[in-house]
């Protein structure tokens, strides 16, 4: 029986794989699309990843040794889908990621306000080791194709080390925008 539960942990429901992109995040990046999204979202880019039931599973050890199949990533991003609705399986890749020494970022529908309201020990714990969240429902009506990472412009891109050093939101400032500053 804990074996089995041992073994129910380690499953993610996957949409898709993106090997290899530079839209999802800083840098080199491998993309995990969760399986399974109960926010239905009018306008939805992804529609695809709503049914839990579709998509394929993986074992985390699968995921992980395909990612480490590229030595050039900086970091892997989960995306979907609802990452926070896989908690316990993203949860346990995460730390596979983060002691290979990459980054973790993560977008979600709920906002950190929701997800920090759970009270779920497990969804801290993987807060706890994002570099960043993006956060917050794609709204149709707030769309901006100029924002970068997110779609509309009621979503965060929050960086989560400088937001858990100051005890407050502070939203990520890329290179990119400084140099749209200057
Ligand atoms: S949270 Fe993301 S994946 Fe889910 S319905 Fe909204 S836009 Fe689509």
């Amino acid at each position: 029986m804990e074996d089995d539960m041992k073994k129910e942990n380690k499953v993610i429901r996957v949409c898709g794989i993106e090997r290899e992109s530079i839209v999802d995040g800083p840098g080199f990046r491998y993309v995990l699309f969760v399986q399974g999204c109960p926010h239905r979202c009018p306008g939805c880019h992804n529609p695809e990843s709503h049914d839990p039931a579709g998509g394929a599973d993986m074992t985390t050890e699968e995921v992980f040794a395909d990612i480490m199949k590229n030595p050039h990533l900086q970091g892997v991003t989960f995306s979907g889908g609802e990452p926070f609705e896989q908690v316990p399986a993203l949860l346990e890749l995460g730390k596979m990621i983060r002691n290979a020494g990459l980054s973790l970022m993560s977008y979600s529908g709920y906002t950190l306000e929701e997800l920090q309201k759970r009270n779920d020990p497990e969804t801290d714990e993987l807060l706890s080791m994002l570099d960043i969240l993006v956060d917050g429902r794609y709204v149709e009506a707030l769309r901006n194709l100029t924002l970068i990472y997110r779609g509309s412009e009621n979503q965060r891109v929050i960086d989560m080390n400088k937001t858990r050093a100051e005890g407050r939101i502070v939203e990520y400032q890329s290179d990119f925008d400084i140099e749209i500053v200057i």
